[in-house]
């Protein structure tokens, strides 16, 4: 079939679960040599095992993108194995603690600002330096939390993390054009991941929340939340060609979620 991002060397945070997982096998399929950068080692090997069965080429960097000696350290071994960075998609993250912002302690507001927006700042900062010359393409998982949200009591770290991901995508995307680089911002809707995993509900939440008419989760396109493979066919779409005139945007995927 058409490999739209032929031999194209792709670095993807958060790799080893849900959108970065199935981004990092769709990348796969349509020959890109995968970069897995993830905290899970037994999760990511697996990825690295399928997109051994695919024939196509990984490496798995055990890393943490809150930690700029590690992440930085994990673009060397990138580089040193594949020599430049084409794609990079800057998708790990956490929800981390859900409480009313009284109750938030500011070491959880650290954790998820630093996880998810530090994080994505660091992954950008390491990978320009190697994308300078040929240009490239990065994407940068925000969410509709970064905008409004229906089920998100709670998520006021967590939403001031997504809002700051999508200025970082517009500045970054003014800033690197002269080099040919192109940022966007993907803002999925509920996406069926492990992302629960990474949830703290407080017990005080229920002081905050109030009483919504439809119910949580759902989207006018699907009755359900979407899957991590329809998150992947757009980061196809941005990482590839395809979208050479795409740059400094956010684009929803939420089924419509966000009209409601
Ligand atoms: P997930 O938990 O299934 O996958 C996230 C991955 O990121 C995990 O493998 C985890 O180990 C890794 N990770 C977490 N912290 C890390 C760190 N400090 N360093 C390196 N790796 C780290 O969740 P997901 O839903 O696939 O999340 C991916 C992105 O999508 C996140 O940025 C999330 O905010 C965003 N998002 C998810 C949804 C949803 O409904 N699932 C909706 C909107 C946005």
């Amino acid at each position: 079939h058409h490999l739209r991002v032929k031999d194209k060397v792709a670095v993807i945070t958060g790799a080893g679960s849900g959108i970065g997982r199935a981004s990092a096998l769709h990348l796969a399929r349509h020959g890109a040599k995968i970069c897995l950068l993830d905290l899970n080692d037994d999760r990511s090997e697996d990825v690295e095992h399928k997109i051994k069965e695919l024939g196509g080429d990984s490496l798995f960097v055990d890393t943490d993108v809150s930690d700029p000696k590690r992440i930085e350290q994990a673009i060397k071994a990138v580089v040193d194995r594949f020599g430049h960075i084409d794609i990079v998609f800057a998708n790990a993250g956490i929800n981390g603690t859900l409480s009313p912002i009284e109750d938030l302690t500011p070491d959880d507001w650290d954790k998820t600002l630093t996880t998810n927006l530090k994080g994505t700042f660091l992954t950008v900062k390491y990978a320009v330096p190697h994308m300078k010359k040929s240009g490239g393409s990065i994407i940068i998982t925000s969410s509709i939390n970064g905008n409004r949200s229906f089920s998100g009591f709670g998520m006021s770290a967590y939403s001031s993390s997504k809002a700051g991901q999508v200025a970082f995508a517009k500045m970054a995307a003014l800033e690197l054009a002269r080099y040919k680089i192109r940022v966007n911002a993907i803002c999925p809707g509920a996406i069926e991941t492990n992302i629960g995993e990474s949830t703290k509900p407080t017990p005080l939440l229920d002081k905050i929340k109030i009483p919504v008419e439809y119910p949580e989760g759902s989207q006018p396109l699907e009755h359900g939340p979407g899957q991590p493979e329809q998150v992947a066919d757009l980061v196809l779409f941005l990482a590839s060609q395809e979208s050479s005139h795409i740059s400094g945007t956010e684009i929803y995927i939420d089924g419509a979620e966000t009209l409601l």
